[in-house]
Protein backbone atom coordinates (compact mmCIF):
# COMPACT_ATOMS: atom_id res chain seq x y z
CA UNK A 1 0.00 0.00 0.00
CA UNK A 2 1.24 3.20 -0.72
CA UNK A 3 0.20 7.08 -0.15
CA UNK A 4 -1.15 8.81 -3.01
CA UNK A 5 0.36 12.69 -3.37
CA UNK A 6 -3.06 13.56 -4.15
CA UNK A 7 -5.07 12.73 -0.50
CA UNK A 8 -4.69 14.75 2.59
CA UNK A 9 -4.62 13.11 5.81
CA UNK A 10 -5.47 15.48 8.58
CA UNK A 11 -4.77 14.51 12.10
CA UNK A 12 -6.53 16.41 14.86
CA UNK A 13 -3.83 16.15 17.82
CA UNK A 14 -6.63 18.22 20.19
CA UNK A 15 -9.00 15.41 19.84
CA UNK A 16 -6.89 12.69 20.22
CA UNK A 17 -5.98 14.36 23.97
CA UNK A 18 -9.65 14.49 24.53
CA UNK A 19 -10.35 11.27 23.67
CA UNK A 20 -7.75 10.11 26.16
CA UNK A 21 -8.76 12.69 28.65
CA UNK A 22 -12.36 11.67 28.27
CA UNK A 23 -11.72 7.96 28.53
CA UNK A 24 -9.67 8.65 31.70
CA UNK A 25 -12.65 10.48 33.33
CA UNK A 26 -14.73 7.68 32.36
CA UNK A 27 -12.51 4.41 33.36
CA UNK A 28 -11.12 5.56 36.86
CA UNK A 29 -8.09 3.65 36.15
CA UNK A 30 -4.63 3.57 34.38
CA UNK A 31 -5.09 3.66 31.27
CA UNK A 32 -2.13 2.38 28.64
CA UNK A 33 -2.58 3.75 25.10
CA UNK A 34 -2.04 1.28 22.43
CA UNK A 35 -0.03 2.81 19.94
CA UNK A 36 1.09 -0.30 17.83
CA UNK A 37 0.96 0.12 14.10
CA UNK A 38 2.86 3.28 13.98
CA UNK A 39 -0.30 4.30 16.32
CA UNK A 40 -2.89 2.81 13.96
CA UNK A 41 -1.40 5.17 10.92
CA UNK A 42 -1.78 8.43 12.83
CA UNK A 43 1.75 8.59 13.52
CA UNK A 44 3.45 7.36 16.86
CA UNK A 45 5.81 10.11 16.41
CA UNK A 46 2.82 13.09 16.60
CA UNK A 47 0.88 10.65 19.27
CA UNK A 48 3.54 10.19 21.97
CA UNK A 49 4.38 13.71 23.25
CA UNK A 50 0.15 14.28 22.84
CA UNK A 51 -0.81 11.52 24.99
CA UNK A 52 1.94 11.14 27.55
CA UNK A 53 0.66 12.95 30.49
CA UNK A 54 -2.88 11.54 29.99
CA UNK A 55 -1.59 7.82 29.96
CA UNK A 56 0.13 5.96 32.52
CA UNK A 57 1.92 3.72 29.56
CA UNK A 58 2.08 2.25 26.00
CA UNK A 59 0.99 -0.99 24.53
CA UNK A 60 3.09 -1.77 21.36
CA UNK A 61 3.26 -4.90 19.35
CA UNK A 62 6.61 -5.33 19.00
CA UNK A 63 10.00 -4.37 21.27
CA UNK A 64 11.25 -3.06 17.93
CA UNK A 65 8.21 -0.58 17.75
CA UNK A 66 9.14 0.43 21.16
CA UNK A 67 12.72 0.87 20.20
CA UNK A 68 12.30 2.63 17.09
CA UNK A 69 10.30 5.22 18.27
CA UNK A 70 12.37 5.82 21.50
CA UNK A 71 9.40 5.82 23.51
CA UNK A 72 10.92 5.94 26.59
CA UNK A 73 13.57 8.24 25.98
CA UNK A 74 10.87 10.61 24.82
CA UNK A 75 8.05 10.28 27.41
CA UNK A 76 9.58 8.30 30.54
CA UNK A 77 6.59 5.56 30.50
CA UNK A 78 7.25 1.91 30.01
CA UNK A 79 5.34 -0.20 27.29
CA UNK A 80 3.94 -3.37 27.06
CA UNK A 81 5.17 -5.03 24.00
CA UNK A 82 1.94 -7.21 23.31
CA UNK A 83 3.89 -10.09 20.87
CA UNK A 84 7.23 -11.11 20.16
CA UNK A 85 10.29 -9.53 18.77
CA UNK A 86 12.72 -11.31 16.31
CA UNK A 87 16.52 -11.59 18.44
CA UNK A 88 14.52 -10.78 21.46
CA UNK A 89 16.49 -10.95 24.93
CA UNK A 90 15.88 -9.71 28.45
CA UNK A 91 18.40 -7.01 28.43
CA UNK A 92 16.99 -5.21 25.38
CA UNK A 93 13.70 -5.23 27.46
CA UNK A 94 15.36 -3.89 29.96
CA UNK A 95 16.88 -1.13 28.47
CA UNK A 96 14.07 -0.05 26.04
CA UNK A 97 12.02 -0.50 29.29
CA UNK A 98 9.23 -2.43 27.39
CA UNK A 99 7.57 -5.57 29.45
CA UNK A 100 7.13 -8.45 26.84
CA UNK A 101 4.02 -10.71 27.16
CA UNK A 102 4.76 -14.28 27.87
CA UNK A 103 2.49 -17.44 27.21
CA UNK A 104 5.00 -20.23 27.55
CA UNK A 105 7.50 -21.43 30.11
CA UNK A 106 10.71 -21.10 27.55
CA UNK A 107 10.18 -17.58 26.99
CA UNK A 108 9.10 -16.63 30.52
CA UNK A 109 11.79 -18.13 31.82
CA UNK A 110 14.06 -16.54 29.01
CA UNK A 111 12.60 -13.27 29.84
CA UNK A 112 12.19 -13.62 33.11
CA UNK A 113 14.43 -10.66 34.51
CA UNK A 114 12.27 -8.02 31.73
CA UNK A 115 9.22 -9.04 34.01
CA UNK A 116 7.02 -10.63 31.82
CA UNK A 117 3.48 -10.14 31.46
CA UNK A 118 0.99 -13.19 31.48
CA UNK A 119 -1.39 -13.26 28.43
CA UNK A 120 -4.18 -15.28 28.71
CA UNK A 121 -6.27 -17.11 26.49
CA UNK A 122 -9.96 -16.27 27.28
CA UNK A 123 -11.28 -17.19 23.39
CA UNK A 124 -8.52 -15.55 20.79
CA UNK A 125 -6.55 -18.77 20.23
CA UNK A 126 -3.82 -16.60 19.65
CA UNK A 127 -0.52 -14.85 21.55
CA UNK A 128 -1.96 -16.06 24.78
CA UNK A 129 -1.39 -19.19 27.55
CA UNK A 130 -3.61 -22.17 27.26
CA UNK A 131 -5.29 -22.61 30.64
CA UNK A 132 -3.61 -25.52 31.91
CA UNK A 133 0.23 -24.01 31.49
CA UNK A 134 -0.88 -20.99 33.51
CA UNK A 135 0.86 -22.32 36.64
CA UNK A 136 4.07 -23.30 34.76
CA UNK A 137 4.06 -19.81 32.94
CA UNK A 138 3.64 -17.65 35.96
CA UNK A 139 6.15 -19.46 38.35
CA UNK A 140 8.41 -19.72 34.94
CA UNK A 141 8.73 -15.90 34.58
CA UNK A 142 7.87 -15.36 37.95
CA UNK A 143 5.01 -12.69 36.72
CA UNK A 144 3.17 -9.89 39.03
CA UNK A 145 0.63 -9.32 36.08
CA UNK A 146 -1.77 -10.88 33.34
CA UNK A 147 -3.99 -9.46 30.95
CA UNK A 148 -6.00 -11.12 28.11
CA UNK A 149 -7.41 -9.70 25.02
CA UNK A 150 -11.01 -9.58 26.08
CA UNK A 151 -13.67 -9.03 23.18
CA UNK A 152 -16.89 -9.87 25.93
CA UNK A 153 -17.65 -9.36 29.69
CA UNK A 154 -17.45 -13.51 29.43
CA UNK A 155 -13.60 -12.91 28.67
CA UNK A 156 -12.91 -10.48 31.50
CA UNK A 157 -14.75 -12.85 33.66
CA UNK A 158 -12.89 -15.92 32.82
CA UNK A 159 -9.43 -13.96 33.44
CA UNK A 160 -10.81 -13.62 36.96
CA UNK A 161 -11.71 -17.09 37.34
CA UNK A 162 -8.58 -18.66 36.17
CA UNK A 163 -6.05 -16.50 37.84
CA UNK A 164 -7.71 -14.72 40.73
CA UNK A 165 -6.53 -15.31 44.41
CA UNK A 166 -2.37 -15.14 43.19
CA UNK A 167 -2.26 -11.45 43.90
CA UNK A 168 -1.49 -10.52 40.01
CA UNK A 169 -2.67 -7.11 38.48
CA UNK A 170 -4.99 -7.59 35.74
CA UNK A 171 -6.41 -5.85 32.70
CA UNK A 172 -8.35 -7.18 30.05
CA UNK A 173 -10.69 -4.42 28.46
CA UNK A 174 -9.47 -2.43 24.96
CA UNK A 175 -11.87 0.15 23.01
CA UNK A 176 -15.06 -2.20 22.78
CA UNK A 177 -15.06 -3.33 26.43
CA UNK A 178 -14.50 0.18 27.91
CA UNK A 179 -18.32 0.99 28.76
CA UNK A 180 -18.22 -2.14 30.92
CA UNK A 181 -17.44 -0.98 34.54
CA UNK A 182 -16.66 -4.56 35.04
CA UNK A 183 -13.72 -5.16 32.16
CA UNK A 184 -11.98 -2.02 33.90
CA UNK A 185 -10.07 -4.19 36.34
CA UNK A 186 -6.43 -3.05 37.44
CA UNK A 187 -6.36 -0.92 33.64
CA UNK A 188 -7.28 -0.31 30.03
CA UNK A 189 -5.85 -0.83 26.89
CA UNK A 190 -7.79 1.50 24.59
CA UNK A 191 -6.67 1.76 21.00
CA UNK A 192 -9.19 2.76 18.68
CA UNK A 193 -10.86 4.86 21.30
CA UNK A 194 -8.18 7.09 21.47
CA UNK A 195 -8.20 8.00 17.61
CA UNK A 196 -11.87 8.39 17.12
CA UNK A 197 -12.83 11.07 15.00
CA UNK A 198 -9.67 12.79 14.69
CA UNK A 199 -8.88 11.80 10.93
CA UNK A 200 -10.05 13.75 7.96
CA UNK A 201 -9.22 12.01 4.60
CA UNK A 202 -10.01 14.05 1.73
CA UNK A 203 -8.89 14.47 -1.85
CA UNK A 204 -9.66 16.40 -4.95
CA UNK A 205 -12.25 15.84 -7.88
CA UNK A 206 -9.84 15.55 -10.68
CA UNK A 207 -12.34 15.13 -14.10
CA UNK A 208 -16.06 15.21 -13.70
CA UNK A 209 -18.44 13.68 -16.72
CA UNK A 210 -21.94 13.24 -17.40
CA UNK A 211 -22.23 9.57 -17.24
CA UNK A 212 -23.00 8.23 -20.93
CA UNK A 213 -23.97 4.53 -20.27
CA UNK A 214 -22.05 1.65 -18.75
CA UNK A 215 -19.06 3.53 -17.27
CA UNK A 216 -16.13 1.95 -15.85
CA UNK A 217 -14.28 -1.85 -15.94
CA UNK A 218 -18.29 -2.69 -14.24
CA UNK A 219 -20.43 -0.82 -16.33
CA UNK A 220 -21.46 0.95 -13.42
CA UNK A 221 -24.38 3.59 -14.26
CA UNK A 222 -25.02 6.95 -12.92
CA UNK A 223 -26.35 10.28 -14.20
CA UNK A 224 -23.42 12.15 -13.17
CA UNK A 225 -19.25 10.93 -12.21
CA UNK A 226 -15.97 11.88 -10.96
CA UNK A 227 -12.63 10.68 -10.82
CA UNK A 228 -10.00 11.01 -7.89
CA UNK A 229 -6.40 10.16 -7.99
CA UNK A 230 -6.58 7.50 -4.75
CA UNK A 231 -6.75 3.84 -5.64
CA UNK A 232 -7.10 0.47 -4.21
CA UNK A 233 -3.28 0.59 -4.12
CA UNK A 234 -3.70 3.65 -1.33
CA UNK A 235 -6.09 1.24 0.34
CA UNK A 236 -9.35 2.92 -0.92
CA UNK A 237 -12.31 0.57 -1.18
CA UNK A 238 -15.74 1.27 -2.55
CA UNK A 239 -18.31 2.98 -0.02
CA UNK A 240 -18.89 6.19 1.12
CA UNK A 241 -17.63 9.87 0.65
CA UNK A 242 -19.02 13.18 1.29
CA UNK A 243 -18.81 15.77 -1.67
CA UNK A 244 -20.01 19.65 -1.05
CA UNK A 245 -21.60 18.42 2.76
CA UNK A 246 -23.58 15.77 0.58
CA UNK A 247 -23.45 12.25 1.17
CA UNK A 248 -22.12 10.00 -2.20
CA UNK A 249 -20.08 7.22 -2.98
CA UNK A 250 -17.10 5.67 -3.96
CA UNK A 251 -18.62 3.74 -6.91
CA UNK A 252 -16.14 1.75 -8.49
CA UNK A 253 -11.80 1.25 -7.39
CA UNK A 254 -9.14 0.88 -9.89
CA UNK A 255 -5.28 0.41 -8.98
CA UNK A 256 -4.89 4.04 -8.48
CA UNK A 257 -7.57 5.90 -9.28
CA UNK A 258 -11.46 5.76 -8.08
CA UNK A 259 -15.28 7.07 -9.52
CA UNK A 260 -17.37 9.14 -7.06
CA UNK A 261 -20.79 9.66 -7.81
CA UNK A 262 -21.98 13.44 -8.36
CA UNK A 263 -24.35 15.39 -7.69
CA UNK A 264 -25.26 17.89 -11.14
CA UNK A 265 -23.17 21.27 -8.84
CA UNK A 266 -19.89 19.37 -8.33
CA UNK A 267 -17.18 20.72 -10.24
CA UNK A 268 -12.94 19.72 -10.48
CA UNK A 269 -11.35 20.99 -7.51
CA UNK A 270 -14.22 20.12 -4.68
CA UNK A 271 -13.29 17.62 -2.29
CA UNK A 272 -14.06 14.42 -1.94
CA UNK A 273 -14.19 13.67 1.75
CA UNK A 274 -13.79 9.52 2.50
CA UNK A 275 -13.15 10.10 6.48
CA UNK A 276 -14.21 12.98 9.13
CA UNK A 277 -16.42 15.85 8.46
CA UNK A 278 -19.68 13.63 9.83
CA UNK A 279 -18.83 9.87 8.16
CA UNK A 280 -17.00 8.22 10.71
CA UNK A 281 -14.42 5.09 11.33
CA UNK A 282 -17.25 2.99 11.73
CA UNK A 283 -19.71 4.54 8.75
CA UNK A 284 -16.88 3.50 6.56
CA UNK A 285 -15.85 0.20 8.52
CA UNK A 286 -19.92 -1.01 7.67
CA UNK A 287 -19.55 -0.31 4.37
CA UNK A 288 -15.90 -1.87 4.13
CA UNK A 289 -17.25 -5.11 5.64
CA UNK A 290 -14.11 -4.63 7.77
CA UNK A 291 -13.04 -3.41 11.34
CA UNK A 292 -12.71 0.79 11.98
CA UNK A 293 -9.15 -0.09 13.03
CA UNK A 294 -8.43 -1.35 9.75
CA UNK A 295 -10.30 1.56 8.29
CA UNK A 296 -8.00 3.96 10.23
CA UNK A 297 -4.69 2.07 9.35
CA UNK A 298 -5.82 2.30 4.84
CA UNK A 299 -6.79 5.67 5.08
CA UNK A 300 -4.17 7.11 6.85
CA UNK A 301 -1.86 5.38 4.67
CA UNK A 302 -3.90 7.00 1.39
CA UNK A 303 -2.03 10.22 1.71
CA UNK A 304 0.41 12.45 3.16
CA UNK A 305 -0.16 12.83 6.91
CA UNK A 306 -0.58 16.45 8.20
CA UNK A 307 -1.19 17.72 11.88
CA UNK A 308 -2.71 20.17 13.58
CA UNK A 309 -3.71 21.26 17.51
CA UNK A 310 -1.62 20.77 20.31
C1 LIG B 1 -4.79 -3.88 19.71
C2 LIG B 1 -5.04 -4.32 21.10
C3 LIG B 1 -5.78 -3.53 21.98
C4 LIG B 1 -6.51 -2.27 21.56
O1 LIG B 1 -7.63 -2.60 20.79
P1 LIG B 1 -8.73 -1.49 20.38
O2 LIG B 1 -9.94 -2.29 20.09
O3 LIG B 1 -8.21 -0.78 19.17
O4 LIG B 1 -8.88 -0.59 21.55
C5 LIG B 1 -5.88 -3.95 23.30
N1 LIG B 1 -5.30 -5.11 23.71
C6 LIG B 1 -4.61 -5.90 22.88
C7 LIG B 1 -4.01 -7.16 23.41
C8 LIG B 1 -4.46 -5.55 21.54
O5 LIG B 1 -3.78 -6.35 20.72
Amino acid sequence: MSASRWVDVQIDLERVRANAAEIRAQVKVPAWAVVKADAYGLGIDAILPVLSDLVDGWCVFTLDEAEAARIWERTGRPSLALSLAANENASRYLAAHVRPAVWDVQRAKALREAKPVLSVDTGMQRFACPVEQIDAVLQAGKCDEAFTHATSLAGVNRLKELVSSRGLRLHAAGSSMLHEPQARLDAVRPGLALYRGAVRVSTPLIETHETLGPAGYTGFSASRHGVIIAGYSNGIRPGPCIINARRSRVIEVGMQSAFVELAPNDRVGDRVVLLGEGLSEADVAAAWKTSPQEVLCRLCGAGNRSYMGS
